[in-house]
């Protein structure tokens, strides 16, 4: 058995009209004999489809959550979402600092970590996402910008409990490529022991994700890695079929 109870997140980025709801509706139908096992299982719509998929996914035991929040509890900022308009609209966790966000929006490692906060005080858990770019890691900096990156997002008094950490190499998102098995043990081994430094037992028992390019083909590969306790999908969490197939590498 796994060590640390593992977390299947599909994160469903700016998609989600009729036919994602219908993979939502599979994906709840066809998804409970496999929660009997050993692992949790979430998807991270767009925010105005929480309320909704919150309905379809009463009894299935699927988690909810959103993709980015906004650091204040509300106020003048047009066009944002609060960690607590999520929580009210159904979800459990919120997605902070993908690397979407930190490229298209500019946010910085403090950022990322006011809103980690915001999740905190919102009773939601903070998933922190982290990784390198395709240059860092040609030029062999990918441990030391995973590591300021880690320091730098995750505010003091994250527990196992209210913080999950997403390693997502910049390069593999989205492009099928994904890195050796061996080169995903490294990253994540180095950010275990950077975590159980720094928070101790908590360090120790926290989630760390491995995400980019995640597919049914490599998911029982990628999260055999020691220290993989699950996945963030996002294109193959879009298809029940594809999303189950990756789940089912903790069968
Ligand atoms: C992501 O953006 O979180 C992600 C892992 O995307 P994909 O699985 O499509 O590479």
């Amino acid at each position: 058995a796994h060590p640390i109870r593992p977390l299947v997140a599909g994160n469903w980025k700016m998609n989600g009209l009729e036919a994602s709801r219908a993979e939502f509706k599979a994906l709840a139908a066809a998804l409970y004999p496999q929660l009997a096992q050993k692992v949790d299982v979430m998807i991270c719509p767009p925010a105005t489809l929480l309320s909704r998929l919150a309905g379809d996914a009463a009894g299935t035991r699927i988690a909810l959550g959103g993709q980015d929040c906004h650091a204040a509890v509300s106020g003048a900022h047009t066009g944002d979402v609060s960690a607590e308009m999520l929580k009210d609209a159904g979800a459990t966790a919120v997605i902070v600092g993908h690397s979407e966000r930190r490229a298209d929006h500019g946010e910085s490692d403090a950022v990322v970590r006011a809103k980690a906060q915001a999740a905190w005080r919102a009773g939601l858990v903070a998933i922190i996402c982290i990784g390198e770019t395709e240059a860092e890691r040609k030029a062999g900096k990918t441990l030391a910008v995973v590591a300021g990156q880690l320091d730098g997002s995750v505010p003091d008094g994250a527990t196992a409990a209210n913080t999950v950490i997403a390693y997502e190499p910049v390069w593999a998102i989205g492009t099928g490529l994904t890195p050796t098995a061996a080169d995903v043990a490294e990253v994540h081994a180095a950010l275990r022991a950077r975590l159980a430094a720094r928070l101790g037992g908590e360090g120790a028992a926290m989630r760390l994700l491995y995400g980019g390019s995640v597919k049914p083909a490599n998911a029982a590969e990628l999260m055999a890695v020691p220290h993989v306790d699950g996945a963030l999908v996002g294109g193959a969490s879009l298809k029940a079929a594809d999303f189950l197939g990756i789940i089912a590498a903790y069968r």
